[in-house]
């Protein structure tokens, strides 16, 4: 797969699917995309603890990618959720830099009109990204990023047994912060997902060089 313009978001999501919808479809529930997911940020997170750089950047696109999966799955509008809670501010304080003292402080507030022009490519997004929250050390990220994903599965959980308007709501900001979140963690190890994901994917699945991959996930 050869891309002569800057990788989107739909981009990304067309790699994904092209790649691992067969599969996702098929084989994982909701519960099995949590967990692969949970599964190679633990791994990212570990690797990275032990100086192996590189295959943290491999595991953290990869949890990535179960992520979207899901995200795809519920037809959650990432790029329009995220401008929409983080164009160029953090939820919770509305500062860029973020200047909020707790990393766990939940309350949001109304963002209002987007003030400036949204980020086109992925890159850009993890620039914008970047300037909102610039200054993570990787244990505030690992902190938050199991914070976070306990609060992720609660809301899948209580959505799929009461499907309602606001529980809806509340899946997808959280769905956002923690995309969010993983993109920090790119940002913090410097990973340019235009390139890494290009490489990555270049020959089809990046473990069995397939397209759809064949990969049967059972653990
Ligand atoms: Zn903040
Ligand atoms: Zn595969």
């Amino acid at each position: 797969m050869v891309y002569f313009k800057l990788m989107t978001f739909d981009d990304l999501i067309k790699i994904n699917r092209k790649v691992y919808g067969v599969g996702d479809d098929r084989l994982y529930c909701v519960d099995d995309l949590l967990y692969y997911n949970q599964k190679y940020i633990l791994r990212f997170i570990d690797n990275l603890e032990n100086d192996k750089t590189e295959q943290a950047k491999v595991d953290l696109i990869a949890a990535l990618f179960w992520y979207i999966a899901l995200i795809f799955r519920y037809h959650i509008d990432i790029e329009s959720e995220l401008w929409k809670h983080y164009s160029y501010k953090c939820p919770r304080c509305m500062d860029i830099p973020c200047s909020c003292q707790r990393i766990d402080i939940d309350e949001r507030q109304k963002t209002g009109r987007p003030p400036s022009r949204k980020p086109g490519s992925l890159s850009e997004w993890q620039a914008m990204i970047c300037k909102i929250y610039p200054n993570d050390t990787l244990s505030d990220l690992e902190n938050k990023l199991i914070k976070y994903l306990d609060k992720l599965s609660f809301c899948f959980r209580n959505y799929i047994k009461k499907p309602n308007e606001k529980n809806l709501k509340e899946l997808e900001y959280r769905a956002i912060d923690y995309l969010v979140l993983i993109f920090e963690a790119m940002n913090l190890i410097r990973i340019d997902l235009d390139k890494e994901i290009t490489t990555m994917f270049k020959r089809g699945c990046y473990i069995c060089h397939k397209i759809p991959c064949i990969c049967n996930y059972s653990e």
